[in-house]
């Protein structure tokens, strides 16, 4: 049967292939078909799981006899090892596995997704609350065989056309599936600013979030067209819907191919103003593209991405070899080296790190500065890479001077600790700061003293202006970019960094939508960060730009007090 799934096209670009339905887990576990001479391997492999975790429990409850909270803890972890023990769960799980030739995790959460729906059904408040025990027994059971990988599945059958379907996927998630030749994403739940939504992206490949049930009325295997321009998915097309996006897909990808011509034109407007269009980055390996893009520089590298995926911190020396790979590769341009953002969706554990409400919590550069010696490992290897390259420091998230303070302090310190081992670094580094938070924005002459360059985010600068939170599909209607709040923040960040002779960037997604490229330009921004995948249509853009024009139309965007106003302006600008 054909259908048709509306969400919001994060990343554009259209793309044909069959489904690839990941589990409905929050940890993400995909479906495989196994050999019938596999099924007897997979339920031994299910079998040790459940040992492992009976073992774990065991010791976790004997370290917990004689403390204080001994009576309940113990009593939880009882339950734990009674719905462990539970046939409805062990049993039926083997048997699915089985009956479904299927591998053990797929099993397991099938069999945790029944359980889960008998408990809905139970009237009781108390014992409706147990499925989140039932949850966290099944999380155990699914990391004991996650860290054992049994059946390695063949590779993906039709290589370069599946598309992943999966409910959510955290930005680690994603970050595991540039390995992958996944042709799309889809996902049930996500904004489009948030960091799944930019990594899907930062991949240049079709991506919509927030389809609400995409997950549960895709089959594996169905034939996909995803629409990334439109936020479109259609469901087993039909020949002649089938052929026009064919067509279309075609067109777009000579398209692409003409835009290659630019690469290593020099951005400059109709009027002769040159703009710096620079890449953002999350891995070093993202350096391929940023090359092949014919970015200028790296205006942001994500390097809270190499602290995740996995169990233990990154130590000085492989930060050190990463961030200094990347200086060499840029050969003297400059690379922007943003200072871990961790804590809200980037965890480095999920189970302790979780506030109530994380993006106003322990995040980014408060982070940083309530660890201290994970901060001065991390300034170390950034300082030690500056001597191969043109390195620069930048802090994101700052909401006080006292931060700034605080920062330049460490800094200081973490030179001093390599002077004293005579390891080299570029004493002049150039430390910026990341405005990303209103009150940044509003008191900028006493930020801008004590920093060499300024960074916009936009993506939480919208945020934090609007009060919406950027991962939230329910709110996502509300996230503005237009809004008047935020265009007038944007523009007096650029004006007063202008007016004070402070270099300042915009490194947030709206640096890379050709939508805001003259707005950008009219607030008289000259430095873009941006995805490497998005730099030729913005260099297309400034091109084909009149500052003059620009200007005028900018001006007046700024006075509008009608969004209706706002967007027949904005169209008007970018004819
Ligand atoms: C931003 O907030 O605009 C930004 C670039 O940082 P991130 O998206 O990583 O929060
Ligand atoms: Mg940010």
């Amino acid at each position: 049967m054909s259908f048709v799934l509306h969400g919001a096209g994060v990343s554009e670009g259209i793309a044909i292939g069959h489904a690839h339905l990941a589990s409905h887990a929050a940890l993400e576990v995909a479906h495989h078909i196994l050999p019938r001479n596999k099924v007897s391997s997979e339920i031994s492999r299910l079998s040790t799981a459940f040992t492992t975790v009976r073992e774990e429990l065991e010791t976790l409850h004997a370290s917990v006899i004689s403390g204080p909270a001994s009576a309940e803890f113990g009593a939880f972890l009882d339950l734990h090892r009674m719905i462990l023990d539970d046939p409805t769960l062990s049993s039926a799980a083997k048997t699915y596995i089985s009956q479904n030739q299927c591998n053990a995790e797929w099993a397991i959460t099938q069999q945790r997704d029944v359980l889960l729906a008998q408990f809905e059904e139970i009237e009781d408040a108390y014992l409706r609350e147990r499925k989140t025990d039932v949850i966290q027994v099944v999380e155990r059971v699914l990391k004991s065989l996650l860290g054992h990988p049994g059946y390695v599945p063949p590779p993906l059958k039709r290589a370069g056309d599946s598309i992943l379907v999966a409910h959510d996927l955290s930005p680690a998630d994603v970050i595991q599936y540039k390995q992958h030749r996944f042709t799309a994403f889809l996902t049930d739940l996500g904004g489009s600013t948030s960091h799944t939504a930019i990594v899907a992206r930062s991949l240049n490949i079709p991506s919509i979030v927030a389809l609400h049930n995409a997950r549960q009325l895709i089959h594996d295997n169905d034939l996909l067209i995803v629409d990334g321009n439109q936020g479109v998915v259609i469901v087993n097309p039909d020949k002649h819907v089938f052929s026009k996006y064919r067509l279309r897909q075609n067109q777009l990808e000579l398209e692409n191919q003409k835009l290659k011509r630019i690469k290593t034109k020099v951005a400059t407007t109709l009027d002769g103003t040159t703009v710096e269009l620079h890449a953002n980055i999350e891995l070093p390996q993202d350096i391929q593209q940023v090359k092949e893009n014919g970015a200028t520089g790296i205006g942001l590298f994500r390097s809270e991405f190499l602290f995740l995926n996995r169990d233990n911190l990154p130590d000085e020396d492989e930060q050190f070899e990463a961030y200094c790979a990347v200086a060499q590769k840029m050969r003297g341009l400059p690379v922007t080296i943003r200072t871990f953002d961790l804590g809200v969706d980037k965890n480095l554990d999920s189970d302790k790190r979780v506030a109530a409400n994380p993006a106003l919590g322990l995040r980014a550069i408060r982070l940083s500065l309530a660890e201290p010696q994970m901060f001065h490992t991390q300034l170390r290897a950034i300082l030690r890479a500056s001597h191969y390259g043109q390195v620069r420091i930048l802090v994101p998230m700052l909401s006080s001077v006292s931060e700034i303070s605080q920062t330049l302090r460490l800094i200081e310190r973490a030179k001093e600790s390599l002077l004293d081992e005579r390891v080299p670094f570029d004493a002049d580094i150039q430390i910026g700061g990341m405005i990303e938070i209103p009150a940044a924005a509003l008191c900028l002459d006493i930020f801008m003293h004590k920093l060499d360059f300024l960074s916009i985010g936009t993506n939480d600068l919208i945020q934090y202006t609007l009060a919406i939170d950027r991962t939230d599909d329910a709110v996502a209607h509300l996230y503005d970019p237009l809004h008047p709040a935020v265009l007038r923040l944007i523009a007096h960040i650029i004006r007063s960094a202008d007016h004070a002779r402070v270099p300042v960037v915009v490194c947030g997604e709206m640096a890379g939508d050709t939508l805001f490229t003259r707005l950008l330009l009219g607030f008289g921004l000259r430095q873009f960060s941006m995805y490497p995948t998005q730099l030729l249509t913005v260099k297309r853009q400034v091109l084909r730009s009149h500052l003059p024009d620009v200007i005028y139309f900018v001006k007046k965007i700024l006075e509008s007090d009608h969004p209706e106003n706002t967007h027949t302006l904005l169209t008007k600008l970018n004819n």
